[in-house]
C-alpha cells in the first residue's frame, strides 16, 4: 500500500516538474488543509532553463509561451483585443558590423566570390567555395591575424546597452515628430516591444525586434492617427542607420544589414514572426553545449570541440 503511495506521488511531482531533465529538489511542509495535517517531504520543482540543449522540457513550454506572447501582441487573443491589428506593427532585424572577412554562405550559396585578393599576411581574402550548410568554417575568419577579435567582443558586451540608447533615441526623435517634449510623450504614444538575440556563425549577436504602437490611457488602446506605421519605420531607420555609443572600451554602432519590415501586413506573416522569435528564445550561443559553461581557465576553453574562431572569441573575451 505504501509502495503504490510513494509510486503515485512520484509520477505527481514528476507531472509537477513537468517533465523536466534537471528539476530542482526542494524541502518542505505540506498542510493538509482538510485535516490540519503537516507533513514534511522533498519538492521537485521544474528548472525554468529555457535553452533547448540543457532542458527539452522546460525549453519547450518557453518556446509556446513566447509564441504565444508575440503572436497575441501582434493580432490579439487570449485577453489582448483584435484591435492590436490596426496599430502600426514593425518586425527590425538588427546586425553587428563587420570585423574582417570571414567565411559565409549567402542566398546564392557563394562565400567571398570576385578577384583574388591578399591581407598584409599574404593570405587570401577571397573564397570561391560553396560551403555546405553544416560546414563549421562558415563564420570563421579568412585571416585570423587580420581578425578584430577585441572589437567583436567589445560589440557583444555592448549590444545590449546599443539597444536601449538607440530606443531611447527612437523616442526622441519620435517626439519631436509629433511636436511634443520627450518627457510628455508617454502621454501621447507609447512603444512596446519583445526583443531576442541570436547568435551568428561568425560568432556575433543580432537582434530580432517586434515592436507595436499603442496609444496612452489603457493598455491596448489605440495611437493617435497621425503615427503610421511608415512614419514610424522612417524615424527607426534614420535613427539606427548612423547611431553609435562611446564608452571607456571604444565606440559600437549598429552593422550595414538591417533589416525592417511592416508586420501590419498578413496574419499568417505574424505568426511566422512569433516563431522565429520563439525559436530563437530558446536557442543556446552555437546550438550546442560548448558554451552553456562557466570557464575558469583558458585550458577549459581550449578542450572544447568548438570552432576555432568561437573559441578565439571566447578567449579574448
Ligand atoms: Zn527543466
Ligand atoms: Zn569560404
Ligand atoms: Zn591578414
Amino acid at each position: 500500500m505504501t509502495r503504490r503511495k510513494s509510486t503515485h506521488q512520484l509520477v505527481k511531482d514528476i507531472q509537477h516538474a513537468g517533465g523536466c531533465s534537471h528539476p530542482i529538489r526542494l524541502r518542505g511542509e505540506f498542510v493538509n488543509l482538510a485535516t490540519g495535517e503537516v507533513n514534511e517531504r522533498p519538492l521537485l520543482v521544474a528548472c525554468k532553463y529555457r535553452r533547448a540543449v540543457i532542458c527539452p522540457a522546460c525549453s519547450y513550454l518557453y518556446k509556446v509561451d513566447a509564441w504565444i506572447v508575440v503572436s497575441t501582441g501582434l493580432i490579439g487573443g487570449k485577453g489582448v483585443p483584435a484591435s492590436v491589428s490596426d496599430h502600426p506593427r514593425l518586425f527590425l532585424t538588427l546586425t553587428a558590423p563587420s570585423f574582417g572577412t570571414v567565411h559565409a554562405r549567402r542566398s546564392d550559396r557563394s562565400c567571398q566570390p570576385g578577384r583574388l585578393r591578399f591581407c598584409g599576411h599574404g593570405r587570401s581574402l577571397a573564397c570561391s567555395r560553396r560551403h555546405d550548410d553544416a560546414d563549421p568554417e562558415i563564420g570563421s575568419p579568412l585571416c585570423d591575424i587580420c581578425y578584430h577579435f577585441a572589437g567583436a567582443v567589445l560589440w557583444n558586451a555592448e549590444s545590449s546597452r546599443l539597444w536601449n540608447r538607440t530606443f531611447e533615441q527612437i523616442r526622441r526623435r519620435l517626439a519631436i515628430a509629433l511636436g511634443v517634449s520627450f518627457e510628455e510623450l508617454s502621454q501621447h504614444v507609447r512603444l512596446n516591444y519583445l526583443k531576442v538575440a541570436e547568435f551568428q556563425r561568425r560568432g556575433l549577436a543580432h537582434f530580432y525586434v517586434v515592436l507595436r504602437a499603442d496609444g496612452p490611457g489603457a493598455p491596448f488602446s489605440p495611437p493617435r492617427p497621425d503615427l503610421t506605421t511608415q512614419r514610424l519605420a522612417s524615424i527607426i531607420e534614420s535613427v539606427v542607420k548612423d547611431f553609435s555609443v562611446s564608452g571607456p572600451r571604444g565606440t559600437v554602432s549598429w552593422g550595414q544589414q538591417f533589416h525592417l519590415a511592416d508586420a501590419s501586413t498578413l496574419s499568417r506573416d505574424d505568426l511566422r514572426i512569433a516563431a522565429y522569435l520563439a525559436k530563437y528564445a530558446t536557442k543556446s550561443a552555437d546550438g550546442s553545449m560548448d558554451f552553456e559553461q562557466r570557464f575558469r581557465t583558458r585550458s577549459e576553453i581550449l578542450n572544447i570541440n568548438a570552432p576555432a574562431h568561437l573559441q578565439q572569441l571566447a578567449l579574448t573575451a
